[in-house]
């Protein structure tokens, strides 16, 4: 049986705790498990760490730390931006999330003229416990090595969406 490594596409289900609180952030377990191809940096590092050498039906459970995980919080990503930046109609609220062409971002200052937009991701500084079962893993396809990630159930997907929605990062003939 193939056992989950360097070049492997691994399907999981996953359940993630904050270990303090014991409080779920996420799980796959109301849907598809989570499909990825391993070693291509498509997760978070210490995720694929703690999975590596598994097979179908093995479960791992896990705790890691802010830098196996999403990183510390910086500094270089709380950005003051000019308030005429934003539509004027649009209301602006301290802690309301936005999306940008740089991802997305929480207001946590606005002033007349600036509006204090934070990128850290909301799980930066965090340590997050993980419980996972294995449910596949087979070799990865030459595409999926070339694309840098998983295709099929769970991947990215192909065929089934409009022409308007296609993943520009990924090539012409895929996603
Ligand atoms: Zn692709």
């Amino acid at each position: 049986m193939t056992a989950i490594k360097q070049d492997t596409v691994a399907s999981v289900h996953y359940t993630g705790t904050f270990p303090d609180s014991g409080e779920e952030f996420d799980s796959s377990r109301d849907g598809e498990p989570l499909t990825f191809l391993v070693g291509h940096k498509g997760m978070i590092p210490g995720f694929e760490r703690e999975v590596m050498g598994a097979k179908v039906g093995d479960t791992r459970s896990f705790t890691l730390e802010p830098e196996d995980a999403y990183g510390m919080p910086s500094e270089e990503m709380i950005q003051e931006v000019p308030r005429e930046m934003f539509p004027e109609e649009m209301p602006l609220d301290l802690g309301m999330t936005l999306m940008s062409d740089g991802g997305p971002f929480r207001i946590v200052a606005i002033t007349e003229k600036t509006v204090r937009c934070d990128f850290n991701s909301l799980m930066a500084g965090k340590t997050l416990h993980f419980e996972v079962e294995v449910m596949d893993v087979r070799a990865a396809t030459a595409d999926e090595l070339a694309h840098g990630h998983a295709h099929g159930p769970g991947g990215h997907h192909h065929h089934d969406e409009p022409e308007a929605e296609k993943d520009d990062d990924c090539g012409d003939d895929c996603c």
